[in-house]
């Protein structure tokens, strides 16, 4: 499932260069972004990125101040919230508190009219796919936090809308509950055939379910991309350092051949990237690379002096999985290296304030110019 890469498939919704101003306050600045049909999509970005403002002009509840929104080729421009195939799940759930589960679930499908047959058999089924069959004639406060998410879900699916948008849906759950109900959100976006787009500012949460994710800062996106790429090949600084850990060296490109690069690093750290990116000789630009693809070693590692440098272990942190070393360079750069404990059998040979040396590859990292 990748209609991203194929030229010809046809977007779901676009939003078309949107503006959205408050007063004189741009919360959505002249953004254009596709969606495709099925897709689960994230808009991922730090609160105030304005990742509500655009659920809630595309659901309707809202108009852009300029541009459009089109969805299945139709543009949304004065179609009321009801009348279009897209539901919001909202943060705060709002269940009807005096009304049991099944009662909430149905709601909407009894204003719309619909016989009351028809509408026992969709609550049922409903039921059974949030798994809250034995919680049918439960009020909102005898369910867990976890329960009453799925009722919220069960009800803003129960119309069958095409799209379904999640804002922070999982943000009032614990993290074990968070990570357990992100596996069920994607199932119930498989077996439903939906498109689902979720704001969240929790990158993990975005990573784990998504299939692409648009990263937003004050009302622009920065990069849209799946997981693996927004980790591997961020398209800037701020892209590198909002998903995960990274480490930045600023530097100045020194020499471009065959598409590498070479970069003298501003503390004096010379570093080979095979692939230049969008830099030119001369330019400013930074080498990001995460934690995991950087060695420590307690020895220097062979002859080259590219790509290594000589510090002192500053902090260790034994996290089970892995481990999180600090290593303070000469320069006072503080680089952050982490390893898997997968194959570790004996105690780290590493300890603090040791002589260490960080090395990593030529393709460990990538060069950012923006
Ligand atoms: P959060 O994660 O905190 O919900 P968000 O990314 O969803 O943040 P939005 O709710 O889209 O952010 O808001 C974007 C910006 O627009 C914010 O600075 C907010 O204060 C502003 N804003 C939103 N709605 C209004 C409104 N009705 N009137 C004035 N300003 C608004």
């Amino acid at each position: 499932f990748a209609p991203w890469s194929d030229p010809a498939a046809k977007p779901y919704i676009s939003f078309e260069n949107v503006t959205k101003r408050f007063g004189d306050f741009t919360a959505v600045n002249n953004l254009s972004l596709t969606v495709y049909e099925r897709e689960f999509f994230a808009l991922l970005g730090a609160s105030g990125c304005g990742k509500s403002t655009l659920l809630r002009m595309l659901a309707g509840f809202d108009d852009p101040t300029a541009g459009r929104i089109l969805l299945d080729g139709q543009d949304l421009r004065g179609i009321p919230p009801y009348r279009r195939p897209v539901n919001m799940m909202f943060q705060s759930y709002a269940l009807f508190p005096h009304m049991t589960v099944e009662a909430n679930i149905a709601f909407g499908l009894k204003q719309e009219g619909m016989p009351k047959g028809e509408i026992a058999t969709r609550v049922a089924e409903m039921l059974r796919l949030v798994k809250l069959e034995q919680f049918a004639k439960r009020k909102p406060h005898q369910l867990s936090g976890g329960q009453r998410q799925r009722v919220a879900l069960a009800r803003s699916v129960a119309k069958r809308p095409k799209v379904l948008l999640l804002d922070e849906p999982l943000g009032a759950l614990d993290k074990k509950l968070r990570e357990e109900t992100q596996f069920e959100l994607m199932d119930l976006q498989q077996n439903l055939g939906l498109t689902f787009i979720v704001v969240t500012h929790d990158q993990e949460e975005a990573m784990t379910m998504a299939d692409r994710i648009a990263i937003l800062d004050k009302g622009e996106v920065m990069q849209v991309a799946t997981p693996a790429e927004v980790y591997e090949a961020p398209s800037s600084r701020f892209v590198a350092g909002f998903v995960g850990n990274v480490n930045m060296f600023e530097g100045t490109v020194t020499d471009l051949s065959g598409g590498a690069a070479s970069i003298r690093s501003a503390a004096g750290l010379d570093i080979m990237a095979h692939n230049a990116g969008a830099a030119s000789a001369g330019n400013p630009v930074a080498f990001a690379i995460r934690p995991e693809k950087i060695k420590v070693s307690s020895r220097k590692p062979a002859a080259s002096d590219i790509n290594v440098a000589e510090g002192e272990i500053y902090d260790i942190a034994y996290l089970g999985d892995m481990t999180v070393y600090h290593v303070k360079l000469a320069d006072g750069q503080v680089v952050k290296a982490s390893s898997l404990n997968a194959s570790r059998v004996t105690e780290d040979p590493l300890s603090w304030n040791d002589r260490a040396w960080i090395s990593f590859s030529p393709d460990a990292g990538v060069v950012l110019t923006r």
